[in-house]
C-alpha cells in the first residue's frame, strides 16, 4: 500500500495554505527534473529563487496530541539533510536552517551524511521547535526558540519546508479485513514476529513489504520486499505443499453451527456450511463448521471457543491429552 503524509489542516501555525510553505514531498517534486519546474528551485508564489530556506522537522511526528502521530516517521531526518545539501550544492549562497527535536541517524553512513550537511555544506541545524510561521509581504517570518541557548529566534525566510508525519494509507484498513491480517493502532500492518518473522503476517502466504508495515526508507523497503518475494517464491516453486498435521477437526454430529469458532479463527480457516449429516439413523440437513486444512495453523483457539466440544486439534484431542496425563501420573 505504501504510505501517506498527514494532512496539515490542524497545523494552522505553519500557514501551509501559503504557496511557499510546502511539504518535503512537494520539495521533492519541485527539485525533480521531471517535476513542474523541471527541477528549477523557485518559490511557487512568484518564480523567484529562495535565498533563505527553513526546514521544520517532526511536524506531527512524535506528537502525542490528537492532531499528530506518536511515532517517529523515521525518514525525515535523512531526507531533510538530503534536501538541505541539494540546495547548498546547487546554490551555495542560500542560507539553510533546519529546526529539529533530535537528529536521528541510525543507519549505515547516515551520521556521516548528516555531519556533511553541517560541516561541509554549512547548513544551520538548530535544536528547537518552530512556534509560528507568519507571512509578511514577500517573506515568511519563522518564530522559534533555540532550546540549547534558550534564545528566541525570528528568521525572515523565503520558503518553509515542513517534514510532515507519515501515516498508513486510508485503504489499509479495508485491505487488512480482506486479507484477514492484523494491524497496530496506527493501521500499519503487523508482522508475525518482530524479530524472527519480520515479513510474514499471521495469515499463511501473505507477506509484508515496505511502508505498509511502518515508516521506512528505500533500502529497508527493498530488503524487506526482496525477502517477501523470496518467501513467496519458496511457496510457489513447490509442486506440493506440506502442511502442519496438527490442524483442527470438527465432529459434525456434535457441531451446532453456532459460528463461535469461525468468528475467532485468526486465519479465516473455518467456514460454516449447510451439509447433510447422518445422525441417529437418519440424514439431517444443518449448518456445521468446516476447517480448511491448508489455512489452519493449528493454534487451537477454536477448540476452546467450541461450547459443544465439537472441535479437536489433531494430535491434541482431549482423549490424547488425558492419556498423556494418565501416563505421567500413573
Ligand atoms: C519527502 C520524502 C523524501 C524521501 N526521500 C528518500 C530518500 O532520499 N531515500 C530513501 O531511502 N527514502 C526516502 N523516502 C522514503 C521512501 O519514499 C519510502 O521508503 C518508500 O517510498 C517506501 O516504499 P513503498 O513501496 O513501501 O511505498 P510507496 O513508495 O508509497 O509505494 C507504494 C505504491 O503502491 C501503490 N498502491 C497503493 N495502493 C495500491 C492499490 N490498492 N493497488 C495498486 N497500487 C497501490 C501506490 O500508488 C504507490 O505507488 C522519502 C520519503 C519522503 C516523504
Amino acid at each position: 500500500t505504501g504510505f501517506d503524509l498527514i494532512k496539515l489542516d490542524n497545523f494552522g501555525e505553519f500557514h501551509n495554505e501559503h504557496p511557499d510553505v510546502i511539504t518535503g514531498l512537494e520539495f521533492e517534486r519541485l527539485t525533480n527534473a521531471a517535476g513542474p519546474t523541471k527541477g528549477k528551485f523557485v518559490k511557487p508564489s512568484n518564480g523567484e529563487r529562495p535565498k533563505k530556506v527553513v526546514f521544520v522537522q517532526c511536524v506531527g511526528s512524535r506528537d502525542k496530541s490528537e492532531r499528530g502521530k506518536s511515532y517517529c516517521s523515521k525518514i525525515c531526518c535523512m531526507y531533510t539533510a538530503k534536501h538541505a545539501m541539494l540546495i547548498k550544492d546547487k546554490y551555495p549562497d542560500t542560507e539553510v536552517y533546519v529546526f529539529y527535536i533530535d537528529v536521528r541517524t541510525p543507519g549505515k553512513n547516515f551520521d556521516e551524511f548528516h555531519r556533511r550537511a553541517v560541516e561541509e555544506y554549512g547548513v544551520h541545524y538548530i535544536k528547537g521547535m518552530v512556534g509560528k510561521v507568519m507571512p509578511e509581504g514577500e517573506k515568511l517570518m519563522v518564530q522559534a526558540v533555540d532550546s540549547l541557548s534558550g534564545t528566541p529566534l525570528e528568521i525572515d525566510a523565503d520558503m518553509v519546508v515542513l517534514a510532515s508525519a507519515t501515516q498508513a494509507k486510508p485503504d489499509a484498513v479495508a485491505l487488512k479485513r480482506k486479507l484477514n491480517i492484523s494491524s497496530d493502532l496506527n493501521n500499519f500492518f503487523t508482522e508475525a514476529h518482530p524479530k524472527l518473522k519480520p515479513v510474514e503476517t499471521a495469515s499463511a502466504g501473505i507477506y509484508l513489504a515496505g511502508a505498509c508495515q511502518g515508516p521506512k526508507d528505500i533500502p529497508e523497503t527493498v530488503a524487506q520486499a526482496s525477502a517477501a518475494a523470496a518467501k513467496a517464491i519458496i511457496l510457489l516453486s513447490k509442486k506440493e505443499l506440506t502442511n502442519n498435521a496438527c490442524v483442527s477437526n470438527v465432529n459434525k454430529n456434535i457441531c451446532s453451527g453456532c459460528k463461535a469458532c469461525s468468528k475467532m479463527c485468526p486465519y479465516d480457516a473455518i467456514s460454516i456450511k449447510m451439509m447433510d449429516i447422518y445422525e441417529h439413523g437418519k440424514v439431517v440437513r444443518k449448518e456445521v463448521a468446516e476447517v480448511n486444512e491448508a489455512l489452519c495453523q493449528g493454534c487451537g483457539g477454536c477448540t476452546v471457543s467450541c461450547r459443544p466440544g465439537a472441535i479437536d486439534l489433531k494430535g491434541f484431542t482431549n482423549k490424547q491429552i488425558m492419556a498423556e496425563v494418565d501416563a505421567i501420573c500413573l
